[in-house]
């Protein structure tokens, strides 16, 4: 056990909040129908902090996480990272925000086929200013003895680390992670998640999964349940678990 890592009285990693959102709505029209995806989100999340986003399909998580991603802009509301204004950004604006700071993982790996592991990683190192060595990343992740692997030629598991490694190589702010153990089998899952939960601890990189398994919320030092669009309570988590001790 850690315990020092499940004390209730520890501070928030950091009393600083990254990222605020007011008022987040966020309507998507196809044809005559209005799709309310968000319906006024107010939150911070805050430096090195590991938030679980939890809710049913369709509650608004991908369209929360692409808009603090910069994927995606809000209808009305304000998003901001750090003195970066996410809601009036223009596309080149977005693009270099997440160049320069945010590290995606989403459910399916997105793995460029012809390229090993190591190459898949470095694709992205060349673009960043302070990489991490692809080989690095790789080790990371527990995969130093496949940098010459293809994808074709990795387990699920392994491929989504690499996926990881991948988005870890720019040394990013903040790390958003979709679904991320969604196509792996549960014990590969815990693995990815152990991973995940391994950079926020030792890299301090600000970690903000999106599931809708309940028992993965036990890793966060906070927890954000979306219902409908909403966000409709955000726990602190008493006693925060490593993911080899949660089950589901
Ligand atoms: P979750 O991640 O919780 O499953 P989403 O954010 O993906 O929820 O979706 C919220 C709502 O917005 C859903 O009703 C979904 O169908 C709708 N939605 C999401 N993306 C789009 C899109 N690009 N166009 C139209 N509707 C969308």
């Amino acid at each position: 056990m850690h315990a020092e890592a499940s004390s209730p009285h520890l501070p928030t990693p950091s009393a600083t909040p990254v990222f605020i959102a007011r008022g987040l709505t966020k309507v998507y029209k196809m044809g005559e129908v209005e799709v309310h995806a968000l319906r006024g989100v107010d939150l911070e999340i805050y430096a090195s902090e590991f938030v679980v986003l939890l809710g049913p399909s369709g509650s608004g998580k991908s369209t929360l996480l692409n808009i603090l991603g910069g994927l995606d802009t809000p209808t009305s509301g304000s998003a901001m990272w750090r003195d970066h204004d996410l809601t009036h950004a223009n596309d080149a604006e977005l693009t270099r925000y997440r160049r320069e700071h945010v590290g995606f993982v989403f459910q399916f790996y997105n793995l460029i086929p012809s390229l090993t592991a190591l190459e898949n990683v470095a694709l992205v190192t060349e673009m960043s200013d302070q990489p991490l060595p692809p080989e690095e990343a790789l080790a990371l992740v527990n995969l130093g003895d496949r940098l010459n692997h293809y994808p074709s030629q990795m387990s699920g598991g392994e491929q989504q680390r690499v996926a990881i490694a991948r988005a870890i190589a720019k040394r990013p702010d903040v790390l958003l992670c979709d679904e991320p153990t969604g196509a792996l089998d549960y014990a590969t899952g815990k693995l990815v998640l152990e991973v995940i939960a391994r950079i926020n601890a030792e890299l301090g990189t600000t970690a903000a999964v999106i599931t809708h398994n309940a028992p993965i919320a036990q890793i966060a030092d906070r927890v954000m349940r979306m219902a409908d669009g909403r966000i409709a309570s955000i726990e602190r988590n008493a006693a925060k678990l490593r993911p080899e001790q949660i089950s589901w």
